[in-house]
């Protein structure tokens, strides 16, 4: 028997990979068009995070973090938060609207605000609150809970505090309490129903309020959210309910309260043209309120601001056509032409970004526990001559497989397995027949995959080929933990390994989590700016651990998991990178222990504890295990309890 190597494929396989080096992989994996230069490869094959700070150039390996990390107790599965990128992201953010208000003449000023429903972890918030106050960055709320997070954490009153959401009494009152202190803190109407409360509490109190409104533009936007816009939003007011609350508010003698306009045209719009449009009709109802005797004063374009998570650059769903500077200019200049031409003064500028404040500063670090082929393990030199008369077939398939013939000896590899199953199936050939048919069959597809590149027309059926045969990669993470978009929405992450980079990626894989759910795997990646359903990885080598990043997770990702198959939080560390390239670990929060899990779906560790005893003690007393070994099985069942839900070396 000729054993069929490791590297049968890769032999066949082998021209694209020649001369491999980290360059080659910083291209095969696109990081320099989806990272916004934070991160790259390096010369020994590493991926970096790259700051600039304080003029120096900072380059620091993912691979020394998760060393750091673990020799501290922090194990992988492992959320990693670059504080650094947090600041970098509200920086760049701030100064290019300044930037675009400076080009353009605009009089008036940005007010940037995050909405915590997009990353809600203290840790962040709270950097972002810190960071964000030299620009007076503030806070967008969207439920009583995130309301009573933005009235706590910020300390700049300059900030502004923007209430979103449907608001019931309890809501008024907090955001009154915030007018009291002294805060800019806006409630935007989202329906009709809100206003009454909103001038009872007010009056009552003796507060005047800050009133926005929250249109339902005609614009719509390309991409996922494309319903957040349009006549069937669920969001905000039509235009008749608006000039109700302009008339309502005049009757309350509160029209000076009204001064902000708020549009949310929906998350990641690809497409820039759909932004300018929405701030063009934005414009007119801003120019036309002014016109009724609303002083307005801020006009908030809410979020939409996208991430290019695949690195393309154009308008695809998981991409964008514009740059940051672009989108600002084109909304300052939107604006600035519009009310000049209708001589109404310009409004402080109000954004929500979200998802390109937080995407770029959090990193998924995962390891592959297991790898799966689609191989043949043995291919006789020669058949035994008593063999079944199908093996023949499947033999004589292989020997003659070359570029010209792939569709017959596909067709013929089909057949036969088939044919050898059916037998198997009726008790009519033994086990080991079946195994050799299914060698022979995975031998002849592995062989025209490799032949592909020379065949003239590929047969449609071949083209996915090279998904039906690809590696399956156990990565030890839940999908529905960590990547919940991946899931639910089909959304795009950039994943490469974080080493290994000079060496040539040369097993096309799927990625398949933790969890027994066919639905726990990843399938569809960035791969060279195309959109593909394997992803090149490196060969498993020995007992040496390998280690993935899925990148730009820290928008919505956190708090969207959900505990299937009751795998729970990672660990989350946070690093503070420094001018000389060392690093703090400024925070580490231990991932949930089994016992937190269990806690979750109402299980009391003491609980479970004292009913797994009482089994026990009925082994011991039916002789199955002696007191001793009871002792053993409750101090490992208690050690469990405190263990973390994920694969523990
Ligand atoms: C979700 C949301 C945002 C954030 O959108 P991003 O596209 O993540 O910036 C902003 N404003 C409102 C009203 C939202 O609902």
């Amino acid at each position: 028997m000729a054993l069929i190597g490791d590297n049968w494929r890769e032999r066949l396989n082998k021209p694209n990979f020649e001369n491999w080096n980290s360059q080659r992989s910083a291209e095969l994996y696109n990081v320099r068009e989806w990272s916004a230069g934070y991160f790259d490869v390096n010369q020994d094959g590493l991926v970096n995070c790259n700051l600039s700070i304080d003029g120096n150039k900072v380059e620091v390996p993912l691979l020394d973090i998760v060393q750091g990390s673990r020799e501290r107790g922090m194990d992988m599965p492992m959320l990693l938060r670059i504080e650094n990128l947090l600041d970098e992201r509200i920086g760049k953010l701030n100064q290019a609207f300044a930037h675009a208000i400076d080009k353009t003449g605009y009089q008036n000023h940005y007010r940037g605000v995050f909405p915590i429903k997009v990353n809600q972890q203290c840790h962040v918030i709270e950097e972002i609150a810190n960071f964000g106050e030299k620009y007076h960055h503030g806070l967008e709320a969207g439920s009583k809970a995130e309301l009573m997070i933005a009235i706590s954490t910020l300390e700049d009153t300059q900030a502004c505090i923007i209430c979103n959401g449907y608001k019931d009494e309890e809501f008024i009152t907090l955001g009154l309490h915030a007018r009291q202190l002294g805060y800019q803190c806006f409630f935007v109407l989202e329906t009709p129903a809100e206003l009454p409360i909103i001038i009872k509490r007010s009056q009552e109190m003796g507060i005047r309020p800050l009133i926005g409104v929250r249109l339902k533009l005609s614009s719509k936007v390309d991409g996922y959210w494309k319903d957040d816009s349009g006549d069937r939003s669920i969001f905000g007011l039509s235009t008749s309910q608006l000039v109700d609350v302009i008339d309502d508010l005049r009757r309350a003698d509160m029209l000076d309260c009204l001064q902000l306009l708020h549009f949310h045209l929906g998350s990641q719009i690809p497409n820039i043209r759909n932004i300018r449009t929405g701030v063009l009709e934005a414009c007119r109802y801003y120019i036309d309120i002014v016109q009724e005797g609303a002083p307005l004063g801020y006009i908030d374009l809410g979020g939409g601001l996208a991430v290019d998570y695949e690195g393309a650059r154009t308008n695809d769903t998981h991409s964008m056509n514009y740059s940051l500077d672009e989108y600002c200019i084109d909304i300052v200049e939107a604006i600035k032409e519009t009310l000049d031409s209708a001589d109404v003064a310009h409004p402080v500028i109000v954004s929500e970004s979200g998802r390109a404040t937080v995407a770029y500063s959090s990193v998924l670090l995962f390891n592959i526990l297991d790898v799966n082929r689609f191989e043949p393990k043995f291919i006789p030199e020669s058949l035994d001559p008593e063999c079944d008369e199908n093996l023949v077939g499947l033999e004589a398939a292989y020997k003659s497989l070359k570029p010209r013939n792939v569709q017959e000896c596909y067709n013929d590899a089909i057949y036969y397995r088939e044919q050898v199953r059916t037998l198997f199936a009726r008790g009519l050939v033994n086990l080991r027949t079946l195994a050799q048919a299914e060698d022979f069959y995975l031998a002849i597809l592995n062989r025209i995959k490799a032949l592909l590149p020379q065949v003239k027309r590929i047969p449609q059926e071949l083209e996915s080929l090279s998904e039906q045969l690809a590696d399956i990669y156990y990565g030890n993470i839940s999908i529905f933990q960590s990547l919940p978009d991946a899931w639910a929405i089909d959304q795009i992450f950039p994943i490469m390994p974080i080493h290994r980079l000079n060496e040539a990626p040369v097993r096309d894989a799927i990625i398949a989590d933790q969890t027994c759910d066919c639905d726990g795997k990843i399938n569809k990646f960035a791969v060279n700016g195309n959109t593909q359903n394997t992803l090149p990885l490196h060969p498993l080598s020995g007992d040496d651990e390998y280690f993935l990043g899925a990148f730009l997770v820290g928008a919505y990702q956190e708090t969207l998991g959900d505990l299937h198959n009751l795998f729970g939080d990672t660990n989350v560390v946070s690093v503070r990178i420094h001018a000389d390239g060392s690093f703090d670990y400024v925070d580490e929060i231990e991932g949930d222990t089994i016992g937190d899990v269990l806690s979750y779906v109402e299980y009391y560790p003491k609980q479970i504890m004292d009913n797994f005893r009482r089994n026990a003690e009925r082994g011991v007393r039916s002789g199955l295990i002696n007191a001793a070994q009871r002792r053993q099985m409750m101090s490992d069942f208690n050690a469990s309890l405190s263990g973390y839900t994920y694969y523990e070396k």
